[in-house]
């Protein structure tokens, strides 16, 4: 057991003077296919080494006693009346339980302790991994043979419902299925997923985190649906199958360029694009050529800056000191746009060369202090042994 793990453990039992289950929850990245996911498409996650970790055990009353180690909080939530609370890390646990109790399941009053290593809000599902992880501990410790795909959504609805996030599936799908050294190919429609080998010979995953969210994310996430509704109305008058972006391919999009207004073209532009680059990153992985994937990244970015325009000047920068800095094989935003974090996919023998480059580059174009994590590809939500 890892030192953070022991921490968690001893907090728990000081605590409440027993023995409790301990499971880990990680978050995630996702290596290609951005703001694919409600347009029904691809997307291409990941979970990683940084991770939240529950001790958890039954308590026999009518009464859930929950402790945030990290924000050194606590709550005591009745079991037979669960309402929103005024802290908004509780919120995440008791909307998991709201879920469970909606599926026609009883749960007694559980102790519980939990705390982590994903940042906060950097755009690496510390959120998702917090309702998998309670939901997959809670399903363990009352027998409520829950499947992997409940819990996944019943996580998904607790995020909408709870925290108010109307979230897609990828974040809670990535942290319960994912697998050592794979990525997961996830149908956003069917739900239907593959595995490809990630395997990082000689390379390194380096995620710099600007430290910015500019305000605009949300409303530009709304705009940016609608633009893409409004594609798909025009090209569903050739063929009323199409219901989504990912019913149409670029060369019918290309063929009806005429038709559209130049800003929903270039967003329609994007997304079937990064559809297919998607799917050619995955024929890359099957050969384990890394190069072409990490050329499909930096694609991607240039198509959010330019196309679908939810990049910032924060990670324009980031990602133009990778691509100078020839350490780097692949680098893009991740996540939705207007902040967070780039990934990188970097040359091992050049990686400590390289986060010295950006560290000090970001820090002299921006004033901003950059934060960087090195992440390897891990195993979903599970039991700690
Ligand atoms: P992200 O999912 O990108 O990390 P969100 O804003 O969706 O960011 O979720 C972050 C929220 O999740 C935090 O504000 C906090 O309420 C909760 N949270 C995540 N990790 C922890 C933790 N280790 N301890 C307490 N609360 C946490
Ligand atoms: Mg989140």
């Amino acid at each position: 057991m890892h030192l953070m793990e022991k921490e968690i453990k001893n907090k728990f039992i000081g605590a409440f003077n027993k023995e409790p289950l301990m499971v880990s929850a990680p978050g995630r990245i996702n290596i290609i296919g951005e703001h694919t996911d409600y347009n029904m498409g691809f997307v291409l996650p990941a979970a990683i080494d940084k991770h939240i970790v529950f001790a958890i055990a039954e308590n026999g009353s009518q009464m859930h006693r929950l402790i945030s180690y990290d924000l050194n909080d606590e709550i005591d939530v009745p079991a037979n009346s669960i309402e929103k609370t005024e802290k908004h890390w509780a919120n995440y646990l008791v909307g998991v339980i709201a879920q469970i109790q909606k599926m026609g399941k009883t749960l007694s009053g559980v102790d519980c302790v939990f705390g982590g290593n994903i940042p906060l809000g950097a755009g690496l599902s510390s959120s998702a991994a917090l309702e998998t992880g309670f939901a997959f501990a809670l399903n363990e410790v009352f027998n409520l043979g829950l499947s992997k795909i409940e819990i996944v959504k019943l996580s998904q609805m607790a995020e909408h419902e709870y925290a108010g996030v109307k979230c897609g599936i990828m974040d809670q799908f990535a942290s319960v299925f994912s697998e050592q050294d794979k990525v997961i190919k996830l149908d956003c429609r069917s739900l239907e997923y593959k595995l490809y080998p990630f395997k990082l010979d000689g390379y390194d995953i380096i995620l710099c985190d600007t430290q910015v969210k500019h305000s605009l994310a949300s409303s530009e996430y709304n705009t940016r649906r609608h633009e893409c509704e409004s594609g798909v109305a025009i090209l569903q008058k050739y063929n009323p199958k199409i219901q989504s972006l990912r019913d149409v391919s670029p060369e019918l999009l290309y063929q009806h360029k005429s038709e559209f207004n130049p800003t929903v073209y270039k967003r329609c532009k994007f997304v079937v694009e990064e559809i297919k680059r998607l799917t050619d990153a995955c024929e890359a992985l099957e050969r384990n050529d890394l190069a072409t994937v990490g050329k499909l990244m930096y694609s991607t970015h240039y198509g959010l800056r330019d196309e679908y325009e939810v990049s910032c000047s924060e990670l324009d920068i980031l990602v133009d000191i990778a691509e100078k800095s020839g350490a780097v094989i692949g680098s893009r935003v991740m996540g939705g746009g207007f902040g967070g974090c780039t990934i990188n996919i970097v040359d091992k023998t050049k990686t400590n060369e390289f986060i010295d480059i950006a560290t000090k580059g970001y820090k002299a174009q921006t004033g901003l202090d950059l934060l960087v994590y090195n992440v390897s590809i891990k195993q979903g939500t599970s039991i700690i042994n």
